[in-house]
């Protein structure tokens, strides 16, 4: 059987900050539906929410980092709802500060997931011989590449890189590979690297392992295509035959829901109620607009979306977002609720998953104007829940949402391209094709057991290229 460990600096319901942690908690459980056995390797937060779950202290590992041989706990448990193992490595003087937010971004991070990188490799050096595959997820893992060829050579198992989002890539310090262990001039992609004062993680990453996937094929083509001389598209561009997208899915358990196709009005208007009285914003009999996102402005279509808000109101519709992480964002989107009235805008600047869905429950339309996005969780969660996306098409998005079938789509990112989509939203507002678009959207399958087929067929191609490789020498 394929014994894989999957590396991610979160994994849903355990510590989840965005789609990745939903991505990581859902791959293995399907996975394991089709014979791959994975277990799961993150850094212990303090925000991890192990209540209720048996979480026993497996062993310490010695984890040499800066000069220091630091002992580290590793933590086990399982993933709630399945027989994955999920190894949580305690080490609060640099874990301690993780888990914060998602997408941080910034030096003191990457100093962390340097050392998390370690930490997996000497873990998987304590277990030798155990795994086929080591799947790095984002940059926070784009070391262990490195450090697992420095550490175990010919006998390292297969590396696979996922890049679930390239605009976030982990930029250090080059000190941190002292730090860490790993010798520039053994790498001749580091000594590339760091020729400009910086190391980059999720370029190394991409650089070393076996095989590299994107979250969607379209995302995979964009990433290609684009005009730019960066190192990172270089890289990329060096490895196209060894790159493709594979389409994240959705982990349907992690949503009830008493939807059907004979019930969802009923439903619905229920859900309107509901929520009308814990948000205090009339919903009921009118459309219902609302987003839910990371308040990033350079990905999530932040700009546009302010601009289209006072049409979305005039029309009469009502709008709700649940959005953080940014407090200039956050500040924008209630001046506007305040001017375009509090009883047509609701503004929700928590990260609350709860609350998430039921907002997916109560609205008619879902609304996803990102510049990019690599695949995207939120139009697939309220095509489920019945709320119709209005998305631009670029990556997973285009992907996964069918113009006049189950959402809206507009190809120019601008306000005006936005609005006629919007446009045809209050065109079809209790429309018969309102009803056959709402269908549709309640049928649609984006379970993650068709993306772990793939994963599964991904991670025999590099046990393939390993073995091949290993002949050769
Ligand atoms: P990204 O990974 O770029 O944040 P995705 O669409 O892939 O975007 O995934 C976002 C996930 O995070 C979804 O499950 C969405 O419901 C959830 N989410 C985003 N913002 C919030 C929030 N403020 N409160 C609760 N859940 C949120």
């Amino acid at each position: 059987m394929l014994k894989v460990l999957i590396c991610a600096s979160e994994v849903a319901p355990i510590i989840k900050l965005g789609g990745l942690g939903d991505v990581v908690g859902s791959l293995p459980k399907s996975l394991e539906k089709i014979g791959v056995d994975a277990d799961v390797v993150v850094p212990f937060v303090p925000s991890a929410k192990i209540e209720g779950l048996k979480v026993y202290k497996s062993m310490d590992i010695q984890v040499p980092y800066d000069g220091e041989s630091r002992s580290v706990g590793v933590y086990a448990t399982k993933l709630p709802g399945s027989f994955v193992d999920v190894y949580l490595l305690k080490y609060d003087k640099f874990f301690g500060e993780a888990g914060k937010s998602a997408f941080l971004n910034n030096m003191a991070e990457t100093k962390i997931f340097s050392f998390f990188s370690r930490c997996v490799v000497e873990l998987i050096k304590t277990r030798f011989n155990t795994y086929d595959v080591v799947h790095c997820n984002d940059w926070h893992t784009g070391l262990i590449t490195h450090i697992l060829e420095d550490e175990l050579s010919l006998e390292r198992p297969a590396t696979i890189m996922t890049i679930h989002n390239l605009s976030y890539q982990g930029v250090g310090d080059t000190q941190i590979l002292k730090e860490v262990g790993l010798d520039s001039s053994c790498h001749k992609t580091i000594e590339w690297d760091i020729s400009d004062g910086d190391v980059n993680f999720l370029m190394q990453g991409i650089a070393s392992a076996d095989f590299v996937n994107t979250v969607s094929p379209s995302y995979a083509k964009e990433l290609l295509v684009q005009e730019d001389s960066s190192k990172i598209s270089q890289v990329l561009t060096s490895r196209q035959d060894r790159f493709i997208g594979i389409l994240n899915g959705l982990d349907y358990s992690a949503y009830p829901r008493e939807f059907n196709a004979d019930n969802y009005q009923s439903i619905k208007s229920l859900a309107k109620k509901n929520l009308s009285q814990e948000l205090g914003i009339d919903l009921e009999n009118t459309p219902v607009f609302s987003v839910v996102t990371r308040l990033d402005p350079n990905q999530k279509g932040l700009d546009i979306l302010l601009e289209v808000l006072p049409e979305v109101v005039e029309r009469g519709g009502k709008f709700i977002l649940l959005g953080s992480g940014n407090k200039e964002w956050e500040a924008k989107f209630k001046e506007s609720a305040n001017k375009l009235g509090l009883d047509n805008v609701s503004i929700n600047t928590t990260f609350d998953t709860e609350l998430a869905v039921r907002i997916y429950e109560a609205s008619d339309f879902f609304l996803i104007p990102s510049k990019f996005e690599p695949c995207g969780l939120t139009q697939m969660i309220s095509m489920w829940y019945g709320a119709i996306p209005v998305v631009h098409a670029v990556g997973g998005l285009r992907d996964t949402v069918k113009e006049g079938k189950t959402g809206f789509l507009f190809d120019k990112y601008s306000a005006v391209a936005f609005k006629k989509s919007l446009n045809k939203c209050f065109n079809t507002y209790k429309s018969p094709l309102h009803s056959d678009m709402i269908k549709e959207c309640l049928k649609a399958d984006f379970s993650f057991d068709k993306s772990a087929k793939s994963y599964k067929e991904l991670y025999d191609k590099a046990v393939q290229i390993r073995q091949d490789a290993f002949v050769e020498i």
